[in-house]
């Protein structure tokens, strides 16, 4: 089974669509890690096209804050604007949509999907430490995870951590990771709708379990278009100005 996984789509359909075009025909089934909406432009596109992929889809913070699930006071000033911004554009039935995503861990065809870190969607893993939990106590070898919106991760054999970096460079397309016996990952497949780990191409990732292969991609999309409906949409100035730079 070959699985699409996207995450922090952050209601940018330019982007999703970007990457759904070019992993067009490479997939057959899709999961979706959180943070649908938030910060972006197009958080009712981005739904109806999502819900069109039938996909395994958790819950992320900002789902949970744009359908009124939690309140945004944990968020900075900008992200809690967005917010706002996108609770007052979604249409009734796209709330009620974010408001009936399930939590993770789930699993999904021997992968387990988070949003956060194991324990604890709103938690952030970016270091070794962070990700130990995730690492030991998933109930799958590939666990994927989100909400850094750095592409990349961490494997664990013979009580050895290491951090995985591979991300495909400008010229390419997709860099892949051979999935190792006796191995276990804990895998971000990058943000398709905000990248902020230095490289702004929309990111995701096609896990194949059977044929023991990952694939990290970067997709190219019109980012201007994008910060252009930001603009008239008001959104602030600093989401608007980071797509540019994938920070
Ligand atoms: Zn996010």
């Amino acid at each position: 089974m070959r699985y699409l996984v996207l995450s922090d789509i952050h209601a940018n359909f330019t982007a999703l669509e970007a990457a759904l075009a070019a992993a067009h025909g490479r997939w057959e089934r899709a999961a979706c890690l959180g943070d649908v909406v938030g910060y972006g432009p197009d958080p009712n596109e981005v739904i109806d096209r999502v819900r069109t992929l039938q996909a395994t889809i958790i819950r992320g913070n900002h789902d949970k804050a744009a359908c009124g699930l939690a309140d945004a006071e944990d968020f900075n000033p900008v992200a809690r604007a967005a917010a706002q911004w996108t609770r007052a554009q979604l249409r009734a039935e796209n709330l009620t949509f974010l408001q009936a995503l399930p939590h993770g861990p789930i699993e999904a065809d021997g992968l387990a999907l988070i949003h956060g870190a194991f324990h604890d969607e709103d938690e952030y893993v970016f270091a070794p430490a962070q990700a130990l939990d995730g690492l030991l106590e998933s109930p799958s070898a590939v666990t994927f995870f989100g909400h850094t919106h750095f592409q990349g991760g961490f494997s664990f054999r013979d009580d050895k951590l290491e951090v995985i970096q591979l991300r495909p460079d400008g010229g390419t397309s997709f860099a892949a990771l051979r999935v190792e016996p006796a191995t276990r990952y804990l895998l971000n497949p990058g943000s398709i709708g905000q990248p902020r780990d230095g490289d702004p191409r929309a990111a995701f990732a096609i896990a194949d379990l059977n044929h023991a292969v990952i694939e990290f991609w970067r997709v190219p999309y019109d980012i201007e278009a994008v910060q252009q409906r930001m603009k008239r949409a008001g959104l602030p100035e600093p989401l608007i100005l980071r797509l540019a730079f994938g920070r």
